[in-house]
């Protein structure tokens, strides 16, 4: 059965499962156009979610054959997973704002060994415990190169450009740069009124970037070959009220489901995040570093229960958090210390 749903006006979803992951599913968007459908991301590379996409672009009417482009949201794999067998069986273009290209560009080169350097120098650097050091070394000895998986994840060909409107024949689809989640994560505005009257100013392709029930994950854009401070939480932050401004009557994001009240849910998110960052300097009354910060944080179950990658991630999280703090000048790292500790100012 395919998963389809049609929001009227020429814009349908198809629900693309992602295996063995807790969100179950990414909305694929399908936009008419004059020279054929348009998706707005793909699904993850996997057989299964494969059919799924192309039942439901049948269910829609068409054929993966028949697609015009793909605009990528972000390189997640749950979004860009399936791009390239999409233009191998369509010939569609695949486009992507430049920040998130580079990150793609990084991964086909695939250098595992700089990367595992890169990665041990900051844990290190971070506090990590050596159990911690130790996971890390394992992994890298599982995964000697030769060994990677064929993780290739498509090139894309055209870029999209903030603020401006793609190239879609008959449609009114604007870029909206929403740096945050990855640094070059966009939502598309679909400049059209709503095909059931409902106010607001036309429909949001969000992305993970505003999502109804959850909060996506901001951590630090790891980049071995990028030495900018970059604050990805202030990025979020402001990315958020941009789309707030922006007063959509409907967000399709690209999990879960459609939702009304953007700016209603920016709110939320935004003191949600007020919330945290005010529970970290509480934290920080005490000199700490990033993963003694992490491992005191509330995460979705106690820290003692999180794998060893999540707790990657979840350092990433707070250091994303520790330097917000920094750059509002509510927090400092502490002269002279090593590894680095925070206190709250
Ligand atoms: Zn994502
Ligand atoms: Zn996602």
């Amino acid at each position: 059965m395919a998963q389809m749903t049609d929001h009227g006006g020429g814009v349908r979803s198809i629900r693309v499962p992602i295996p063995d992951n807790p969100l179950g599913t990414t909305l694929v968007h399908v936009v008419d156009t004059d020279r054929g459908p348009v998706l707005i991301d793909t699904g993850w590379d996997d057989p299964a979610s494969w059919d799924v996409l192309a039942d439901g672009l049948t269910a829609c009417g068409v054929s993966v054959a028949e697609v015009h482009g793909v605009v990528i949201t972000h390189h997640h794999p749950d979004h860009h997973g399936l791009s390239g067998k999409v233009r191998d069986a369509s010939g569609a273009w695949i486009a992507m704002h430049e920040a998130d290209t580079a990150i793609v560009r990084r991964a086909r080169e695939s250098r595992p060994d700089r990367w595992f350097a890169y990665m041990a120098d900051k844990l290190v650097a971070s506090g990590a415990p050596e159990e911690h050091m130790t996971l890390l070394r394992e992994a890298r000895s599982a995964r000697r190169p030769g060994t990677l998986p064929g993780f290739s994840p498509a090139l894309p060909d055209r870029e999209i450009v903030p603020g401006e409107l793609l190239e879609l024949p008959g449609r009114r689809l604007r870029a909206i740069w929403t740096p945050g989640h990855t640094p070059g994560h966009v939502c598309l505005h679909l400049e059209e009124t709503h095909p059931a009257g409902l106010p607001g100013h036309g429909r949001l392709f969000s992305g993970d970037h505003l999502l109804p029930r959850i909060t996506p994950h901001i951590g630090l854009y790891e980049d071995p070959d990028d030495a900018t401070v970059a604050d990805p939480l202030g990025d979020y932050l402001d990315s958020l009220e941009r789309v707030g401004r922006l007063d959509p009557a409907e967000v399709l994001p690209a999990h879960q489901h459609a939702f009304t009240d953007a700016p209603g849910r920016v709110r939320e998110l935004l003191a949600h995040h007020e919330d945290r960052l005010t529970d970290l300097l509480t934290l920080l009354s005490t000199p700490l570093t990033a993963w003694q910060l992490a491992e005191r944080m509330e995460w979705n179950r106690p820290w003692d229960q999180i794998p060893f990658p999540s707790r990657n991630i979840a350092l990433s999280e707070a250091e994303a958090h520790v330097r917000r703090l920094v750059k509002l000048g509510r927090a400092e790292a502490v002269t002279g210390s090593d590894p680095v500790t925070y206190v709250a100012l």
